[in-house]
């Protein structure tokens, strides 16, 4: 089957970013779905409006192929969580080795709602960014768990979705240097200014790497990653 048509699971981070990249190449047209769980910082939610509106400026190639943004009030995930992303609590380790952010479940809600969006609009690959490479180790992100999702959802609805998922099994260094073969230097740049990722919320300290606490497990990451596509930009 020829695939023409996608939704990418875009939250304006680094990783999401570069997933909608690579749709906007590949497909003629795409849509973006987010989730509103009352996260402590609306600061991603803010931040993707900016990527949408920074690739349709600086992409005359992509812009003709973004289409409707979705994003879905999900504060129900409120009421069956308690995590540092929702409530104030910092953020840590569990003895379960999984980080207290996690909401058990909660991608496969996400997937669950973008795949009946998909339905909806008639979308037939849906794309997301999760890794396995990556130190959070949620499980419900897994690519076992994704191919199961893709049968479970194709079955239910009777539409046969595509779960494609770019950077399943590569590095942030990695991710970097896809961006960069993707949109160049400016899609770089753009993803440095404007994506956000860090778990505070902080866009008061600017790295090389771009905004952030530069303390936290997801800045720490950003920060490793980044530091590594520069000592190997084109590995
Ligand atoms: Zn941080």
């Amino acid at each position: 089957m020829h695939h023409t048509t996608a939704l990418v699971l875009f939250s304006g981070g680094q990783d999401s970013t570069t997933c909608l990249a690579h749709a906007l190449q590949a497909y003629e047209r795409v849509e973006t779905i987010a989730f509103d769980y009352r996260q402590r910082h609306h600061v991603e939610l803010e931040a993707r409006l900016k990527v949408l509106d920074e690739i349709r400026r600086q992409f005359p190639q992509w812009a003709p192929r973004l289409g409707q943004d979705h994003v879905l009030d999900l504060a129900v995930l409120g009421a069956v969580s308690e995590t540092s992303l929702t409530r104030d609590m910092s953020f840590k380790m569990e003895a379960s080795g999984l980080p207290n952010t996690f909401v058990p479940g909660r991608n496969l809600l996400f997937m669950t709602l973008a795949a009946a969006v998909a339905y909806r609009r008639d979308l037939q690959v849906i794309v997301t960014g999760v890794c396995e490479t990556d130190f959070s180790g949620y499980p419900d992100c897994r690519d076992d768990t994704m191919k199961a999702m893709q049968l479970a959802l194709s079955l239910g609805m009777d539409k046969r979705f595509l779960i494609e998922t770019p950077l399943m099994w590569i590095d942030k260094a990695e991710t970097w240097r896809l961006a960069e073969r993707l949109g160049g230097q400016a899609l770089v740049d753009l993803i440095v200014e404007h994506t956000h990722t860090c778990y505070l919320g902080d866009r008061a300290h600017r790295h090389a790497w771009g905004y952030g606490c530069g303390n936290c497990p997801a800045c720490e990451l950003r920060a490793r990653g980044w530091e590594r596509y520069r000592a190997a930009p084109s590995a």
